[in-house]
């Protein structure tokens, strides 16, 4: 039964149980108009009305400065906006580029197209770049699908986590050694890298605004620790994120997107321009001005899941007075009590990333006892099982045990998990 099983899934993940038993209601009957949540249009007034609460639960709950910035649901998941951000930032890079050299052929009205064009080239050519900080398998995948999609002479591996740690993810290079480049497209990273079970301890100083408010394009994907700890949110001109893992069902994805890179600011540049430049347009549906001006609704939304992620942050809201604080209280606890109960039996558990990028989230490690590994985490995995403590193995491509620690993951789960690893290590 459901309530014999702690899931330390790594995504889609646990979400509460009364979550989903008000949701299976509304699935049937939504608040009595005999219709369920997923058959009402998504044009009707309660769609907009379930959009817009979850809109500003999210920001209450992360103190997102609604005047600065716009909260987009989105289709395509984390790997829909490894693209999306690629598009829309280059575009709107496109555009600062544009505006800027219409004004030195002294203004829109007096340049010659072609003229606007070729200098325009000959900046893309030369100043081009998008910076990704490479620290485990999803900011290597964003990385690779910027390449995909521009070619890799403008995109720059500004770091990869694994040159100073044997070919491996674990650390988060030292970022003295970042290789950032002027005023790039974007600088992306990953908050915390599901698969390697790293996550970066702070906003990362190297990105960090200067005195004067100007700053590097920052993107992050924080797809597997949003909603468990407090984010610089200003720091960001881009902040994504699924909901499957901490905020609700799969399904819907988050985007943040300062205003600023919005009209009437920034407008994207024609299709035409970008084909003469030979650089891509995002297809409509991933294009944040659209989906800005349309309130996440340009296309069919599922307000069902939705309005799963607008549960959770209610939930959230009235069990954390001080907000993402609270669960952030908690998300440490946990994790403290899992790295506690392995640090405690290094003879038999190696805990995988560096001490210093420890995810609080997605608790990776592997098992040895006897000389074996594979035995060993097979034996691990059979005892979690018999005791209700599921979804622990491994991502395919690196192996071992992981345990997701996510914010459904009552305090309770994680002391059981600390027990059989503690049993586990005795016996
Ligand atoms: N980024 C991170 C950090 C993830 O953990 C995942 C999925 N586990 C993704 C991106 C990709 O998300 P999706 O499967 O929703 O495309």
């Amino acid at each position: 039964a459901r309530s014999d099983i702690t899931y330390f899934g790594a995504g889609p993940a646990l979400l509460p149980t009364d979550v989903l038993e008000k949701a299976a209601q509304a699935l049937l009957d939504f608040n009595g108009t005999g219709l369920g949540i997923a058959e009402h249009s998504h044009r009707s007034e309660l769609a907009t009305s379930i959009i817009n609460e979850a809109k500003v639960d999210l920001a209450t709950y992360l103190d997102i400065p609604a005047a600065d910035y716009e909260v987009l649901f989105m289709q395509g998941g984390g790997t829909g906006e490894f693209s999306a951000s690629v598009y829309n930032l280059v575009g709107a890079w496109v555009a600062r580029q544009h505006a800027a050299v219409l004004k030195d052929l002294g203004g829109s009205e007096a340049a010659d197209e072609a003229a606007v064009v070729a200098a325009l080239r000959a900046k893309v050519e030369t100043d081009l770049k998008l910076d990704y900080i490479v620290t485990g398998g999803w900011s290597l995948k964003a990385y690779q699908e910027a390449v995909r999609l521009l070619g890799p002479e403008y995109v720059n591996l500004a770091a990869d986590a694994r040159l100073e740690n044997g070919g491996k993810f674990g650390k988060i290079p030292d970022q003295a050694s970042w290789k950032l480049s002027k005023d790039a497209a974007l600088v992306y990273y990953c908050d915390n890298e599901t698969v390697d079970g790293v996550e970066f301890p702070e906003f990362p100083s190297a990105l960090a605004p200067k005195a004067d408010g100007t700053g590097p394009i920052v993107v992050a994907d924080m797809s597997s620790n949003i909603l468990s700890r407090r984010i610089p949110v200003a720091n960001h001109s881009l902040l994504f994120f699924g909901a499957q893992k901490n905020l609700g069902s799969t399904g819907v994805t988050v985007a943040v997107l300062k205003k600023t890179f919005l009209p009437p600011t920034i407008t994207q540049p024609s299709p035409a321009l970008m084909r003469r430049l030979g650089l891509p347009i995002p297809p409509i549906v991933l294009q944040y001005e659209i989906v800005a001006k349309n309130n996440s609704l340009y296309n069919t939304l599922s307000i069902f899941d939705v309005y799963v992620a607008g549960q959770v942050l209610k939930k959230l809201l009235s069990t954390f007075p001080n907000k993402v604080d609270g669960q952030q209280a908690v998300a440490e606890k946990k994790a403290e009590i899992i790295y506690s109960a392995l640090e405690a039996h290094p003879d038999v558990y190696k805990i995988v990333p560096d001490k210093t990028a420890r995810s609080r989230m997605n608790i990776c490690f592997r098992v040895i006892k006897n000389g074996t590994t594979d035995e060993s985490e097979k034996a691990f995995l059979e005892e979690a099982t018999g005791l209700g403590l599921t979804g622990l193995k491994g991502h395919r491509s690196v192996g071992g045990i992981r345990a997701s620690n996510y914010n459904s993951i009552p305090l309770e789960g994680a002391e059981k998990l600390a027990k059989l690893i503690e049993a586990f290590a005795k016996a």
